[in-house]
């Protein structure tokens, strides 16, 4: 009866396996499905700005049910937040304020407050426990999953961190009522990417119910959370550390990264949007390869459009001032660019990827340079405005 509405998507790691439970009304019930075997531990929450009002209501369910909790950290939003400086912050505060081995961070925001806080939790006494409350889509079905947390540091994204996984993560589907629709949309596109890289049954869902997710209809989103994170979980657990299998995750990620970096992270182009367009030039390539039907490819990027997402390189506003051989120096420098040649997920077709070494790189620049060609795509461009202004 506890827990009939919701569900639980099980993450088998052995000893450090753990729940992720997903859908409607779990804040409240917040008290109940923390792990709290660890009497007399104290709980530490860490939130942004933008999200306080949901430690807050933590905070006050924990405090009611007799835990102790010490005041939130409430930090600045934004992917800046992801440094050096606030990651000792935050380590400072739950040593000024009495964390010992038995503590819990609790972490209450999207995936900048959940990869600083994990990382916190899990240096401070070399490991507390550690709980997520994951307030974004994006974090919801993708970092929330697979234990990696970390800072930025000048040198790049996400290179300083550690492997740490949760005791559990409570996926509150109604903290998404406040998500602005961009960072919605965002979140989005990695749930797709779960059926473009393996599950073709699943895109067929999407492309039947993708705008029902969008609209936060409440079945339709859960169950979109609970296959992504199924998804993300079978991977993870079968690769743990990323090889094989789980460079898959990378689908369009090599690209989006190129793109991310052109535009200089300054809020033109959401994590996610870039994605979108990067599983794009990636069908996009594999159809240039002899791999893939050119129908898949029409058809993955008719589905992003319908729902609202970005899909050319061209749609990003203010337009980026790169070039195609720009933005293949910088995929070339991708942290996963092994021994000069640039490793790609590709696909034979929808629900069907793999990695791949072999694509030229005069295929990638055409790939790039099509992308980031205007004129062709007006017709896209129109209808991908009307679907973001739509909701629905
Ligand atoms: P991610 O998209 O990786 O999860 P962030 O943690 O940066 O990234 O979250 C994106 C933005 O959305 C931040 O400005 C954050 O404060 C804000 N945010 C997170 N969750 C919510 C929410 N439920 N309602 C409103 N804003 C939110
Ligand atoms: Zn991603």
């Amino acid at each position: 009866m506890r827990f009939m509405a919701s569900r639980i998507v099980s993450i088998e790691l052995g000893e450090r396996s753990y729940d992720i439970y997903v859908g409607g009304a779990l804040l409240p019930r917040i008290a109940e499905l923390l792990p709290m075997d660890v009497p007399g531990g104290s709980f530490f929450i860490v939130s942004d700005e933008n999200v306080k009002t949901y430690a807050g209501q933590v905070q006050t369910l924990l405090k009611q049910s007799g835990a102790r909790v010490c005041e939130s950290l409430i930090l600045k939003p934004g992917e800046q937040t992801k440094s050096f400086a606030e990651f000792e912050k935050t380590c400072r505060w739950m040593l000024s304020h009495g964390v010992d081995r038995k503590s819990t961070l609790v972490a209450v925001g999207g995936g900048v407050v959940g990869d600083l806080g994990g990382y916190a939790a899990a240096s401070v006494m070399r490991g507390i426990n550690f709980v997520q409350v994951p307030t974004t889509l994006l974090a919801q079905v993708d970092s929330s999953v697979g234990g990696k947390t970390g800072i930025n540091v000048p040198e790049g994204k996400n290179l300083v961190g550690a492997f740490y996984q949760p005791k559990t993560v409570v996926a509150d589907i109604d903290t998404l009522k406040t998500l602005p629709r961009r960072e919605l949309l965002a979140g989005y596109a990695e749930i797709a990417k779960y059926g473009l890289l393996g599950d073709y049954a699943f895109f067929q869902w999407l492309e039947e119910h993708g705008r029902d997710v969008c609209a936060l209809e409440t079945e339709a989103l859960s169950h979109a959370i609970e296959k992504s994170v199924e998804a993300k979980a079978a991977i993870v657990a079968a690769d743990e550390r990323e090889q094989g299998r789980r460079a898959l995750l990378n689908l369009g990620h090599t690209f989006g990264h190129a793109l991310e970096a052109a535009a200089g992270y300054d809020g033109r182009l959401l994590h996610g949007e870039a994605v979108a367009i990067g599983m794009v030039m990636a069908f996009d390539l594999s159809v240039r390869t002899g791999l893939c039907p050119a129908a898949d490819l029409a058809r993955v990027e008719e589905h992003l459009i319908s729902v609202g997402l970005p899909t050319r390189a061209s749609f990003i506003e203010p337009g980026l001032n790169t070039t195609p051989e720009e933005l293949l120096e910088i995929m070339r420098r991708d942290k996963k660019a092994e021994k000069g040649s640039i490793t790609l997920v590709l696909a034979d077709g929808i629900g069907r990827a793999f990695t791949s070494r072999d694509a030229s790189e005069e295929m990638i620049l055409d790939v790039l340079s099509d992308s980031l060609g205007g004129e062709a795509n007006a017709r896209l461009l129109q209808k991908w405005k009307a679907a973001f202004a739509a909701k629905r």
